[in-house]
Parts: C-alpha cells; sequence; structure tokens
C-alpha cells in the first residue's frame, strides 16, 4: 500500500492493547482463561464486591517490565495505581485500574525497514491496567454480562503520532507483536482480542507541523483491517476538508463490508474519568535490581534473529518468515543445531520449512505443532544434498514421515525410493546380468547397440527403478565394450 495522498500528509498513533499471559488475573486469583462458562472465573475482587481488596499479581508485573525493555523503553521506579471511573455494566466496580499520570515505562521505539527506508517510530509510554468483561448484546431482547475477563492483566502501548501511511500503521503493528511474542509476554491473537488496537489517524497539509483533528478508530480485529481502515479514514478526512467541512475529534468503527468508517461517538475527554490515584494499592517501586533481573531473562529479539539469520545467507525474506512466530524461529534454530554435523546449507533449510513445513504446522497462541522434527527435515535435506534422493522425492518423503518417528534415511531403505549409486552393487549386476544372457552380450557386440536398452531395464527392475540411470549406462556401456578374453 505505498499510497500517495496528493498534498495531505496522514498522521498516525497506534494505542495497542496486549494481554500479559498470566495464569490468574491483574489483581485476584481467579483464573484467565478464554472460551469459559460465563462468570465461571470470578470473585469478590473481580466482581467488584464491596469490602474486598486488590492484591498485584507480580507475574503480570514482570512479563510487563519484560515487554517495556524489549521495546527499548525506561522503567520506571516509581509508578501509580488510578482509577478510570466510568459506568458501563461491564465494569462491576465502575471504575477499571489503571496507570495514568506516573505509568510504569516511558519512551521506547520500534525499528523497521520501509521500502527500503530505516523508521523508528516511537513509543510514548506504556502501562499496566486491568481488562473490563465482555457485553453479549442481542440475547433474545436482553443483553448478558460475562466477567471471566475482567481484570485480565493488559498492557497498553501508546505509540507517539510518528506513522505516516497505513502501511507503516501495519508493520509496527506487527513488529510490536512479534517482540511482545519473542518474550513471552503475549499471545498476538487479534481475532480472540489479546492483542487489541486502537488506531488514531488525523492529516494535514503537507508541510504543516501542527497536528491535524484526529479521529480514533475502536477494535479493529485483524491487520488487513486495520490497514484498510486507516486508509479509508484518511481518505474520507481528505475529502471532509476539501469539502471545506471541519473535522471533529471522535471515536469512529470500521464497517469492512461497506469500506466505510463510522462515527461512534464525539469525543470524551480525559476529565469525564476523573482519575484518581487508587487509595486500595500502594505506589508500584520496581528498583534498578529487580529490572536488572527481569532483564537477563530477555531472549533474543526477532531483530537481532533476523540479522543472524541473514548472516548465514538466509535471505531478508525469509528471515522475516522465520521469526514472525517464536516456535517458527525455534524450529529453525533446532534445525541449526543439526546441520551443523553434516553442514546442510542453512537457506536450503529456510526455504524448506517456507515453503513445505509450515504448510502443515498449526499454530494455536505461542505454541505451535510441526509435522517432523527437525532432526528428520535436515536428515531429509542431507539425503538431498548427498544426491541420494531427488528434492521431489524429499518432497513425498516429507508427507509420509509426517507424524511419525520414522528417520527419511529408513524410510528411504523401505520404499526403494533411494537412487542407488552404489557403483560396485551395479557394476556386479551388470556383470551377473551378461553372464545370463550371452546372445544380447554378443548382438551388442557385433553392433546392435539398442540392445544396451535390455540390459538397462533389466538392472531397472532388478532394483525397483532405484539404480543411478546415468551410472548404469556408463557402467554398462564400459563392461559391454571391453574386449572378451
Ligand atoms: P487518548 O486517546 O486516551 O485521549 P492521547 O490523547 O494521549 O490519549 O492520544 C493517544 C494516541 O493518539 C497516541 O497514540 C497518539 O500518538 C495519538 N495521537 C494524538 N494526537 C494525534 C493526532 N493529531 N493524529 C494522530 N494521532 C494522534
Ligand atoms: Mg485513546
Ligand atoms: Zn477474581
Amino acid at each position: 500500500m505505498a499510497t500517495s495522498y496528493g498534498d495531505f500528509e496522514p498522521v498516525i498513533g497506534l494505542e495497542v492493547h496486549a494481554q500479559l499471559l498470566t495464569r490468574t488475573k491483574l489483581f485476584c486469583r481467579c483464573e484467565t482463561s478464554f472460551g469459559d462458562a460465563p462468570n465461571l472465573h470470578t470473585c469478590p475482587v473481580c466482581l467488584g464486591l464491596p469490602g474486598s481488596l486488590p492484591t498485584p499479581n507480580e507475574e503480570a508485573v514482570r512479563l510487563a517490565v519484560l515487554a517495556g525493555l524489549a521495546l527499548g523503553c525506561t522503567i520506571q521506579r516509581r509508578s501509580v495505581w488510578a482509577r478510570k471511573n466510568y459506568f458501563y455494566p461491564d465494569l462491576p466496580k465502575g471504575y477499571q485500574i489503571t496507570q495514568y499520570e506516573e505509568p510504569f515505562a516511558l519512551s521506547g521505539q520500534v525499528t523497521f525497514l520501509l521500502d527500503g527506508e530505516e523508521r523508528s517510530p516511537r513509543i510514548l509510554r506504556i502501562h499496566m491496567e486491568e481488562d473490563a468483561g465482555k457485553t453479549l448484546h442481542a440475547v433474545g431482547n436482553a443483553s448478558i454480562v460475562d466477567l471471566n475477563r475482567a481484570g485480565t492483566p493488559l498492557i497498553e502501548i501508546v505509540g507517539e503520532p510518528d506513522l505516516r501511511s497505513a502501511a507503516e500503521a501495519g508493520l509496527y503493528l506487527k513488529r510490536l507483536r512479534e517482540v511482545l511474542m519473542a518474550v513471552g509476554a503475549n499471545d498476538g491473537n487479534l481475532e480472540q482480542g489479546s492483542f487489541r488496537c486502537d488506531a488514531n489517524v488525523s492529516v494535514r497539509k503537507l508541510g504543516d507541523t501542527k497536528l491535524g483533528v484526529r479521529t480514533e478508530l475502536k477494535n479493529i480485529n485483524s491487520f488487513r483491517f486495520v490497514e484498510e481502515a486507516i486508509d479509508v479514514e484518511i481518505r474520507r478526512q481528505i475529502r471532509e476538508l476539501e469539502l471545506g467541512r471541519p473535522l471533529v475529534q471522535a471515536t469512529r468503527g470500521y464497517n469492512s463490508e461497506k469500506r466505510e468508517t463510522y462515527l461512534l461517538r464525539e469525543k470524551e475527554n480525559d476529565a469525564g474519568y476523573r482519575y484518581f490515584p487508587d487509595p486500595d494499592l500502594p505506589v508500584l517501586i520496581l528498583d534498578q535490581a529487580y529490572v536488572d533481573v527481569v532483564k537477563q531473562a530477555l531472549p533474543e529479539l526477532p531483530d537481532a534473529r533476523r540479522v543472524r539469520y541473514q548472516g548465514l545467507g538466509v535471505p531478508a525474506a525469509a528471515a522475516q518468515v522465520l521469526t514472525s512466530h517464536p516456535r517458527v524461529a525455534g524450529f529453525f534454530d533446532e534445525c541449526l543445531v543439526w546441520s551443523s554435523d553434516c553442514a546442510v546449507d542453512a537457506t536450503k533449510i529456510a526455504n524448506f520449512i517456507i515453503a513445505e513445513v509450515l504448510r502443515d504446522a498449526s499454530f494455536a497462541g505461542l505454541s505451535a505443532s510441526f509435522p517432523v522434527t527437525p532432526k528428520q527435515l535436515v536428515e531429509l535435506l542431507r539425503l538431498v544434498q548427498e544426491g541420494t534422493i531427488s528434492g521431489k522425492q524429499a518432497k513425498a518423503l516429507l508427507v509420509e514421515m509426517s507424524g511419525t518417528e520414522s528417520s527419511p534415511a529408513d524410510l528411504v531403505k523401505a520404499s526403494g525410493m533411494a537412487v542407488m549409486s552404489d557403483e560396485a552393487a551395479l557394476e556386479g549386476m551388470a556383470r551377473e546380468l551378461m553372464a545370463a544372457n550371452p546372445k544380447q552380450v554378443a548382438q551388442y557386440r557385433a553392433g546392435k547397440a539398442t540392445m544396451l536398452g535390455f540390459f538397462v531395464g533389466q538392472i531397472m527392475k532388478a532394483t525397483k527403478g532405484s539404480a543411478n540411470p546415468a551410472l548404469t549406462d556408463s557402467i554398462l556401456r564400459r563392461l559391454l565394450s571391453e574386449v572378451p578374453e
């Protein structure tokens, strides 16, 4: 989507809500879950019953700090829990616990190449907060409230308005998701809503430095629609301005069928939320020693991984595919360990994974299952490299091996699939064949060249078609032309 918007420049800033992968909620010990019976995972704290008190979840804080560090943020020694007050049926307490004036992480960035140009959109801040429940509308003529999700830990990553196109917003979102998944903080699931994005969009005349009036696009649940919705909204705003109509700050939704954004509500401002520090929760102190301990758990991040893969000769696009899910990168890394014994080329492994293995892989959040093990895959590619089987045979073997413990070499033997290139064995067979068919040998030697085909055919029959044809041909020609003693 390398789009041009004429005299206008789009300005986009994303707010991303990512659910932290903890076993329990942020302020109580109810399980976090998806898809269970409504209101199964609730207690006085997350139901907001009077007299109940919140206790912060240490693992949620650790994952939040890990994510903040991975995104290059400065972790704040002191952060403050605040109440954001509003009324909605899925918010039992009547307020959401969040961080407002003093969030736990400030000023990070995400770096990537866009059309060959390096871009580093900044992150303004990251704060922790609890999720609300879910309201299911139109159940008969009623609405029902499910509070299983109420109190689930989230981080909200607030981006600076540094993005300049829908495509750039999409890339920023993908990179962000990759990093959160790589550190194990989030499972990156847009469809189930554990990774959600609100897009703030404005436009201004090229050259202007002042920000234009923005609208906020809410809860768009796929990468494709995020980019599409932003693009559609940019065009709508430009159209309005060109018609001389002023823009209003508002929250808008996206109708993907009509390819239109529509007004949800005119923007409420922060004053309406009457934020104040939560008197039930002490200030959160994260000292340097704690941050250092968390930092030690940082794995190799996707950017570094891509650089390492490209250093092995893997093309950039393939390195990108491999690092788009931590388990795929992990699978590739394990292949590299196995291949160090037999020097199977890293690029060949990468290409085979992308072209053949991923098709039959399945993913559920951060976990994945692959049709074969890295060891099986490397053995398979080693057979190709040694000329034992062809690339085409390798694909067939992959299917046969899927979900089994079989070694590819055993399967090759059992199916007689391998190209037989054992020169001594072929020569022995040829000699036996010649001894058994003296008449045909004599005919060949008398000048009937087509007799060669008879011998090749016999060897192919004896080896079930696996004899290396070129080698068989040359052995037979040599033996048949030998001057008999
Ligand atoms: P809220 O949406 O809660 O009122 P902010 O006012 O801080 O919070 O803005 C949140 C997001 O909106 C940030 O990601 C920021 O980059 C983006 N943003 C702010 N102003 C604009 C603008 N004029 N155009 C595009 N994005 C903007
Ligand atoms: Mg907002
Ligand atoms: Zn609870």
